[in-house]
């Protein structure tokens, strides 16, 4: 029996995403992301959410991994709101 091994990007795409499309379960203030020097967010979501486009900070909550690692990172408080999504919302991890 031979197992393949899946890369990173393989087993992210595995999991299952019901996106809330109401309402976002993370919210960014943009204001002060754009004065926060380090952006760790960048840096630490294992799902690559946060972007930096023209110096901006962008984020899309669709495939959040629902961590929270952004949220103990982000010494400025940019990230105005941090819940878990609503019921029946949220990542179903398929593998493992
Ligand atoms: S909770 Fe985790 S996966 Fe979701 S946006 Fe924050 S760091 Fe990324």
């Amino acid at each position: 029996m031979t197992i393949k091994k899946l890369s990173p990007e393989e087993l992210l795409g595995i999991n299952k995403f019901a996106v809330d499309e109401d309402e976002a379960h993370i919210v960014l203030d943009k204001a002060i992301c754009a004065t926060c020097k380090e952006k760790p967010c960048l840096v630490v979501c294992p799902a690559v959410l946060y972007t930096l486009k023209g110096g901006e900070v962008n984020f899309d909550y669709a495939g959040c991994l629902e961590c929270g690692t952004c949220r103990v990172v982000c010494k400025d408080k940019g990230i105005i709101k941090w819940t878990y999504p609503r019921g029946t919302f949220g990542v179903a991890f398929r593998c493992g």
